[in-house]
């Protein structure tokens, strides 16, 4: 069976284009009364991109707050503080910042047509009506979030996204001017979400010349980036994370995506940080890109955190382990079909100790 893969229908892009937001958005209020949503992070409060942001008097800003990666109370919260702001739905859902703004935005979407809470739609194809148009203006790149059907939540069972076709974007604005500031670490972190991709599509066993095609490109762009530290990096790394992203939608990602799902769950580590930590351990399965990985780690003159799982309970470990084995695809992406036979727990158990 083949995926009838959705993509997002509208894409502008180019250096200062976030100028053009109130026009696009423009097309979507019908009448005076029509309102829209722009979830924003909270980092550019006080900041020149505040001012930038294309409010209609009935508009509202809502700040987001990501110093934690996006649970399902928090969307659940924001969700009803929109419902509670006016009688009528909103026209659009906009969300401006980095791959957790974005799918703080997609949740809210999802969420304002689907009753109950968003605990109940994570998995693959459960949301049953169409989202509030929404748009996308990333602020940082790499996580490819822009361009999946998905968006990542941690419920109080289980981390996994709202998967389906009414999640992805209807319109994406890829302004490279907006991640020019972006702190050091955080753009390598984050950056190498993105190079990661790539490495474990273009590894795996569910690879084709779709995902191949995005994959090589998108990897060429991430060595512009990290490597020759190229003078339009801007310009690279957000390509090079929609093109990552697209790579990913048809293959999967691997062993250090699902490693780092369980050290996400159980000790709250950020994606890109996390994902930077697990790769580096990962010489065995990955051994080119792990080399790579170094280096671009040194000329950024990056130093990962060590030692994350050396006081960990028995008992998280476990969870660690039952968590990062439970994604089956990604291993058997990684390793083939035969893959239990070869990540074990005590495998799984042995990568952790060395994070
Ligand atoms: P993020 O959105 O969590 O942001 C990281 C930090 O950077 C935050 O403190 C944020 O305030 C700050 N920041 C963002 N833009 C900035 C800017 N221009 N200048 C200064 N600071 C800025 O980071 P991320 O790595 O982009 O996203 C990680 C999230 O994306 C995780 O929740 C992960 O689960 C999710 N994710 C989603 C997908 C998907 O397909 N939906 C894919 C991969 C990861
Ligand atoms: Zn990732």
């Amino acid at each position: 069976m083949f995926r009838n893969f959705k993509l997002v229908p509208n894409v502008i892009f180019g250096r200062g284009c976030f100028s053009q937001l109130d026009e696009i958005i423009e097309k979507q209020r019908a009448d005076k009364d029509a309102w829209a949503v722009f979830v924003t992070d909270d980092v550019f409060q006080g900041k020149d991109l505040e001012k930038r942001i294309p409010l209609h008097n009935n508009d509202l800003l809502l700040w987001v707050n990501v110093d934690d990666e996006p649970k399902t109370s928090y969307v659940d919260k924001l969700t009803l503080e929109v419902r509670n702001t006016r009688s009528t739905l909103p026209c659009a859902v906009i969300g401006i910042g980095g791959g957790s703004s974005m799918d703080l935005a997609k949740a809210i979407a999802l969420m304002l047509t689907n009753e109950g809470s968003s605990t109940l739609y994570q998995g693959w194809d459960l949301i049953k009506n169409p989202a509030i148009y929404h748009a996308a203006v990333p602020t940082l790149s790499g996580t490819g979030a822009e361009v999946s059907r998905t968006t990542v939540l941690t419920g109080p069972e289980k981390k996994l996204g709202m998967n389906s076709d009414y999640t992805v974007f209807d319109q994406i604005v890829l302004d490279p001017e907006l991640i020019r500031d972006v702190p050091r670490d955080q753009h390598f972190y984050t950056g190498m979400d993105c190079y990661i991709h790539c490495v474990e599509s273009l590894e795996g066993t569910f690879l084709n010349e779709f995902s191949k095609s995005y994959g090589e490109k998108s990897l060429d762009l991430c060595r512009q980036v990290f490597v020759d530290n190229h003078p339009d990096k801007d310009d690279k790394l957000m390509m090079a994370s929609f093109f990552g992203g697209m790579s990913i939608a048809y293959s999967q990602v691997g062993a250090c995506h699902a490693l780092s799902y369980g050290l996400s769950y159980v000790l709250g580590t950020h994606h890109g940080i996390g994902c930077c930590i697990t790769f580096d351990v990962l010489e065995e399965y990955y051994p080119d890109g792990v080399k790579e990985f170094r280096t671009m780690m040194e000329t950024s003159g990056i130093d990962l955190p060590r030692g994350l799982t050396a006081n960990l309970t028995d008992t998280q470990m476990e969870t660690m382990i039952t968590v990062a084995l439970g994604l089956d695809p990604l291993w058997e992406n990684c390793l083939g079909k035969d893959w239990k036979s070869i990540m074990t727990r005590d495998k799984a158990r042995s990568l952790f100790l060395k994070i």
